[in-house]
Parts: C-alpha cells; sequence; structure tokens
C-alpha cells in the first residue's frame, strides 16, 4: 500500500525517489481529506487477567483509517508519514476523542472499562496536551482513571525532559500511564528511574517465545520481578496461545493482552464481547472502573 512503483528503463534510483515523494504526497493529501471526512475509525483490544478467571481490566484503542478505496489501512503504514508531516496532534485528537466518548457509551451500558490511548512524541511537545485531556474527560463526564495512555520507549527517548515533564503532570490528574513495547527501545532502564508509569507491557517479541526459549523466559521473569519491585503492573503483549498464559501465570505476570485472549475488534464487537466477559456485565452494572 502506497509502496514507490518501480521506475522503468532510466534513472532507476531518481525514478524511484520520485515516485516516494509523490506517493507520501498523495497519502497525506488523501489522509487530510479523510481526517476531515471522519474515517480514521478505532479498533479496541482487551486487556486481561492472567489468572483462570481472565477478568477484563482495560482495552486499548488502535487506529485503522477506513480508506474508501483502499479499505480498511492499519496504522504502521500510515503514522510514520503523518508524524513527519505534523498531523499527529490532530490524529490523536481525533483517537482520544473517539475513545472517550465510546467509554462513555460502555459507561452507559454498565461496561465502564479504562480505554488505553497510544501516544506519539508530538504529543508529548505539546505543553497544551494535558489539557486537552482534562477537557476532553469533563465533556465526556469521565473521570480520569477512566483513561490510559501508552507510550513506547523510543518515544520516551526523544526529547525526554519535556516528555517526563507533561507526564508526571497527566499522571498527578490521575490519568494512568503505560510503557508500551518495553525491551525493544535503546535505552530501558534510566527513564525507569523517574518515570511515574502504572502498567509496564512486555513486548510480544520476548513474551511469544517465553515457553520454547529459556533466555526469553528468563527475560520475562525477571521483567515481571523488576516491574513489581518498581511499583508496577505487568502487562505481557502478543500471547498467542494457552501455553503462554501458563507460563506466564508461573511467573507471576498481571495481565495479558494478544490474539490468543481476543483480536482488536471494532466497537460493536468488542461490546459483545465485554457483555459476556466476567469483571464487567451489563446486569449488575459491575465496572472494572469503581465510581465511574
Ligand atoms: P501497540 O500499541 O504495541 O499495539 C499492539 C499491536 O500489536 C497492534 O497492532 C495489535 O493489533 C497487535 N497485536 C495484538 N496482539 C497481537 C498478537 O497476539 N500477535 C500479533 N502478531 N500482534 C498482536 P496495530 O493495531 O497494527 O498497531 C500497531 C502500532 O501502531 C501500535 O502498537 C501502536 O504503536 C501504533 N498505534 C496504533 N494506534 C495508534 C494511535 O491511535 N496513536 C498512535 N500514536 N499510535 C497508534
Ligand atoms: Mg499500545
Ligand atoms: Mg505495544
Ligand atoms: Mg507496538
Amino acid at each position: 500500500m502506497y509502496a514507490a512503483k518501480q521506475g522503468h528503463g532510466g534513472p532507476v534510483f531518481a525514478t524511484g525517489l520520485d515516485d516516494h515523494a509523490r506517493a507520501r504526497l498523495t497519502m497525506l493529501e488523501e489522509l487530510r481529506a479523510g481526517l476531515d471526512r471522519g474515517e480514521l475509525v478505532l479498533h479496541y483490544q482487551p486487556k486481561v487477567t492472567v489468572g483462570a478467571d481472565r477478568r477484563v481490566v482495560g482495552v486499548e484503542a488502535l487506529v485503522r483509517w477506513q480508506h474508501p478505496v483502499r479499505g480498511l489501512v492499519f496504522p504502521d503504514a500510515f503514522l510514520h508519514t503523518a508524524e513527519s508531516a505534523d498531523l499527529m496532534g490532530r490524529i490523536t485528537g481525533v483517537v482520544l476523542d473517539l475513545a472517550c466518548r465510546q467509554s462513555r457509551a460502555w459507561h452507559d451500558q454498565g461496561l465502564a472499562v479504562p480505554v488505553a490511548v497510544n501516544l506519539s512524541v508530538s504529543n508529548l511537545r505539546d505543553p497544551a496536551f494535558p489539557e486537552q485531556i482534562a477537557a476532553l474527560l469533563e465533556h465526556y463526564r469521565l473521570p480520569a482513571s477512566a483513561l490510559e495512555l501508552e507510550v513506547t520507549e523510543s518515544v520516551l527517548m526523544t526529547d525526554a525532559g519535556n516528555a517526563l515533564k507533561l507526564l508526571g503532570t497527566l499522571r498527578d490528574r490521575g490519568v494512568r500511564l503505560a510503557v508500551d513495547d518495553y525491551g525493544t527501545g535503546y535505552s530501558s532502564l534510566s527513564y525507569l528511574q523517574v518515570l511515574p508509569a502504572d502498567d509496564l507491557k512486555l513486548d510480544r517479541a520476548f513474551v511469544s517465545r517465553c515457553d520454547t526459549d529459556p533466555r526469553s523466559a528468563a527475560i520475562v521473569h525477571s521483567t515481571v520481578q523488576l516491574a513489581h519491585s518498581l511499583g508496577m503492573r505487568i502487562v505481557a503483549e502478543g500471547v498467542e496461545d494457552d501455553g503462554i498464559l501458563d507460563r506466564l501465570r508461573e511467573y507471576g505476570c498481571d495481565y495479558a493482552q494478544g490474539y490468543g485472549i481476543a483480536r482488536p475488534q471494532d466497537a460493536a464487537t468488542t461490546t459483545a464481547w465485554l457483555a459476556q466477559s466476567p469483571g464487567v456485565s451489563p446486569e449488575t452494572g459491575r465496572s472494572a472502573v469503581p465510581n465511574l
């Protein structure tokens, strides 16, 4: 999708470059128009306890672009370009609004669970960002604890000083924070010293091999201990089968997320999934977020 065309004849390198630049501009033009037309949608992937009852403790909002011709476009295909064109402030604004609106709807149906939203570098450079979050929560009458923000290590490492300050402000107001894709960045430990995060999400690269590869198992096990000794909960990402879930339980891991538990699904499918899962229930209105 949006890949540069192969050059036929002529200076292939230069032609390739031109095509790449043209494809990028076309995509940006379409993305801006798509934003105006409301083509971004969210899919939601549940996060559950590792215990046998698999109680749902939250859902993660994952953006998709419902393109009129190309169909559903995944974030890896357009977020990098969007970031380079300074569009992430706007995209995150749309994602946060959709996520908070859905959270409000779930609450009204007695299915309230915290919703996690992924942030990008530019969000953490925007001094108005905490106010934007506060305004949204107020608009949808949601407590700060209804929202969790996920930040990858690489985002934290760019411009770490300001990022940490801004995240500190948000957390002081009660918004939950998670370190995403833990273990894949360049520096994994320095910011853990100072970052007030609630959850550590251990990357799929380690989790997916922990039942077959002793080195991955050792990394998972010791990261669980590291997170707990820092007062954080640990989420295993990319859990694709029950064998891994058994192993995670053995290691004392708190939460799991992955295709083996539930794939990311549209809002309607997620609503049905939440309604039949333990931890939230439409009958009793029991909520994973107290007092929401
Ligand atoms: P992420 O935040 O680490 O999200 C997890 C990604 O792994 C998702 O891909 C999800 O569909 C996929 N995944 C979940 N479970 C499994 C599994 O068991 N096996 C495998 N192979 N994959 C699994 P997705 O939705 O394509 O998103 C990719 C990345 O794009 C996300 O990684 C996140 O970094 C970014 N992203 C998604 N939505 C947003 C957004 O609204 N804003 C920003 N800034 N980034 C976003
Ligand atoms: Mg994430
Ligand atoms: Mg992740
Ligand atoms: Mg990722």
